[in-house]
């Protein structure tokens, strides 16, 4: 990490625009985890940095972890949209131990969504809030694939595993199977993996756009080239809307035989943007 400092944020939860959450938390500026895929690397100049995502990550000391006022069981706040607060660096700061005692009495729904085993440190805390649901995000049992696509990110394996002990503690669990990588992504081993270690399971697929388009076709280029033109004609050449149909009926036909809720996150809408 070439850049690390504090920021001094003077509240714990802002207002969000997500479909899903009324409340964001975020406890870093910046992630190491350094997704290649990632829509939070736009946020750089924003937070005045230029330099490349994944690249820089400032740690936020909260002035106040008073939570919102007008918060009741109907509001969900989550932790972790633009940031993972289990990235490797929250086992020097700790962060989340503040958070999580401050959200100990709250009414909403609390979610995390986390690439990382690292939550396990703070199982006996997230035990202590009413209304928490986990997600780990995961997108490829393929550790080769995951180690170039989410360098930082915990393995596959360990992914899992952090489902099953968290499940075993009785905390709700959900795989978020994102982004949806087109051909590389498996639906079914990817439900083989997560059954009876969590209670649903989301998709949704990858969004591709912006300065993190080209670095993607790149990747696939040079690691799956028997994919290239599939991408090519998802991404560049309008084509994604059939593909992401087929994909849809095949999460379709899972859910018909579930046993586990499924959640589709699918937005054709922006696909046709690109
Ligand atoms: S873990 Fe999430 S926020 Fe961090 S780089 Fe990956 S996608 Fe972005």
């Amino acid at each position: 990490m070439k850049n690390e400092t504090i920021y001094r944020a003077k509240v714990l939860c802002t207002p969000s625009k997500l479909p899903a959450s009324d409340y964001v938390i975020n406890p870093y500026i910046g992630c190491i985890h350094h997704c290649k895929y990632c829509y939070a690397s736009f946020m750089g100049p924003f937070t005045g940095h230029m330099e490349p995502w994944g690249t820089y990550l400032e740690p936020k000391k909260y002035m106040s972890y008073k939570l919102p006022s007008k918060l009741d069981q109907s509001k969900t706040i989550l932790i972790g949209s633009v940031t993972d607060a289990y990235n490797p660096a929250e086992s020097k700061y700790r962060l989340m131990p503040p958070i999580l005692e401050a959200l100990k009495e709250c009414p909403a729904h609390i979610e995390i969504l986390t690439k990382s085993s690292l939550i396990l440190r703070d199982v006996d805390l997230l035990k202590e809030i009413s209304d928490l649901a986990v997600g780990i995000s995961l997108s490829n049992l393929d550790e080769s694939d995951n180690k170039v696509i989410e360098p930082g990110a915990s393995t596959a394996k360990e992914r899992l595993k952090t489902l099953k002990e968290l499940h075993e503690n009785g905390i709700k669990t959900y795989i978020f199977i994102a982004p949806y990588l087109p051909g590389v992504t498996s639906l079914d081993l990817l439900y083989d993996a997560c059954e009876g270690i969590v209670d649903y399971i989301c998709v949704e697929n990858l969004n591709l756009r912006g300065n993190y388009k080209q670095p993607m076709l790149d990747i696939i280029k040079k690691f799956h080239p028997d994919l290239y033109e599939l991408w090519l004609d998802i991404y560049t050449r309008k084509k994604g809307g059939a593909y992401w149909a087929e994909v849809e009926k095949k999460i379709g036909i899972l859910k018909k035989k579930s046993s586990i809720p499924i959640i589709s996150y699918m937005y054709h809408e922006k696909i046709k943007k690109l």
